[in-house]
């Protein structure tokens, strides 16, 4: 039996950032993971280093607003009548999770983590070589209508140390002219948000930094996990056995068998995640900009404009929804009439607690297994954090925050 001193298990944007702090830090790394940077959540996501989101999915307002997000079919929030049944525990979790006292608390568990995602972001894409693919030139979230302003909302966001502007229709059209005029009543604008202009390429680039960094890789699916008093013995789907001297769990969506099998029932679920990708030159928009009743960013990427987001509740085996696709691509074009065919589309698997909180640290029996998943809409923006928090467990290091929220055993004393 082959043998190391860290696994870590899954080589989406998560795994592949644990796997290099902990290479970094001189530790000897096995990476267990079935493609290298592929074609995931990871990969076809909206490139939004958004450490603006310091709101949970679940609020009194969402929660106020669930019934139709779920049952209208043009919402940017769908659920897949043949997974409702097994969705009914998660739903209960997250309507549980929405409620005032709940919410707020999770917003500052989100905020902790974010206040660190843009440094930690500038020095991993240092690291890997990647500066290039950062840009910070804001990020806008369009009102088309009046009552979509919510000034409570911005309120909430500057209190937990988001630095965001109400702005006109004037300054938005000075800001994007490429807006058609008639398109808008203003829009909040988050000056100092940073985006990826390709996070296809700033995978490869990291995967590259983890082969660089002589970690080991092991091309399979972890099929069994055994946390014993001195080791954790892995068998993979390729027949390999690999025996460490402790485990990190970073396997996204795919991440609840094998907490289970460490010992944790943890309530991870998915929301899927869509997108549709315009090959142009250029561009109607120069930043990021989300219309917030429909769920979905438009992203300027090189050669061509990404529209990404909109949830759908479906579970992990379901085909993509061509429904769901034509609802993102009728709304793109409600705002921006002008774009061409669409060239590709894809659907990917958003890791998803009820209480939009990542899980991160030690498993329940000690911490020869460590946690890293379940970072929802905030896979990329929190990726180094999340890896600088397991080094520093890894390491014995106090890591600065206080782990708590974030435990897997967080939903075990509550009913939901
Ligand atoms: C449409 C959309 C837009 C998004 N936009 C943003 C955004 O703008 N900003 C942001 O921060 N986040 C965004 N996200 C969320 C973000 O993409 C995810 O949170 C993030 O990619 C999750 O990363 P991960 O490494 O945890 O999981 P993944 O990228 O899913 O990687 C998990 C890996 O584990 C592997 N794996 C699974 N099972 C096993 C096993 N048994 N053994 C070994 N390996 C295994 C899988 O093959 C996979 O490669 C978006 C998501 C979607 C769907």
């Amino acid at each position: 039996m082959a043998g190391t001193e860290i696994a870590v298990i899954g080589g989406g944007v998560v795994g592949l950032s644990v796997a290099l702090r902990l290479a970094d830090a001189g530790r000897d790394v096995t990476l267990v993971a079935p493609e290298d940077a592929g074609d995931g959540a990871s990969s076809g996501n909206a490139g939004v280093i958004a450490d603006y989101a310091v709101l949970p999915v679940g609020t009194p307002e969402v929660l106020r607003a669930l019934p139709s997000l779920l049952f209208d079919r043009l919402s940017p929030l769908a659920i897949r009548r043949s997974a409702v049944v097994s969705l009914l525990p998660w739903l209960a979790r997250f309507a549980a999770q929405s409620l005032p006292g709940p919410a707020r608390r999770n917003a500052r568990a989100i905020a902790a983590l974010l206040a660190e995602a843009a440094p930690e972001w500038r020095a991993q894409a240092d690291r890997i070589g990647a500066r290039d693919l950062l840009r910070q030139r804001g990020s806008l979230y369009l009102y088309e209508r009046a009552s979509e302003v919510s000034d409570s909302t911005l309120d909430w966001q500057r209190s937990l140390g988001v630095t965001v502007e109400r702005i006109s229709r004037d300054e938005l059209g000075q800001l994007e002219p490429g807006l058609p005029s008639d398109v808008g009543v203003g829009a909040a604008f988050f000056p100092q948000t940073m985006t990826v202009a390709d996070p296809g390429a700033l995978m490869q680039r990291l995967a590259a930094a983890v082969a660089g960094a002589d970690v080991v890789r092991v091309p399979a699916r972890v099929t069994a996990l055994e946390a014993g008093a001195g080791a954790v013995t892995l068998r993979c789907d390729d027949g390999t056995a690999l025996r460490a001297a402790r485990a990190v769990v970073a396997a996204g969506a795919w991440s609840r068998p094998l907490a289970r099998m460490a010992g944790d029932r943890v309530p991870l679920d998915t929301e899927r995640g869509y997108h549709i990708e315009f090959d142009m030159g250029d561009q109607p928009l120069t930043r990021q900009m989300t219309p917030v009743a429909r769920g979905f960013y438009f992203c300027p990427m090189a050669g061509r404009l990404r529209v990404a987001g909109t949830v759908e509740l479906g579970g992990l085996t379901a085909p993509p929804s061509p429904h769901r696709v034509r609802v993102l691509e009728e709304g793109a074009r409600a705002v921006l009439p002008d774009l061409p065919e669409v060239t590709r589309h894809w659907m990917g698997f958003r890791p998803s607690l009820p209480d939009s909180v990542p899980v991160i640290g030690a498993r329940r029996g000690g911490d020869r297994v460590l946690y890293a998943f379940g970072h929802g809409h905030l896979g990329l923006t929190l990726a180094p954090v999340t890896a600088r928090i397991i080094a520093d467990l890894v390491a014995g290091r106090d890591p600065g925050l206080a782990l708590a929220p974030y435990a897997p055993g967080r939903f075990w004393n509550t009913p939901f």
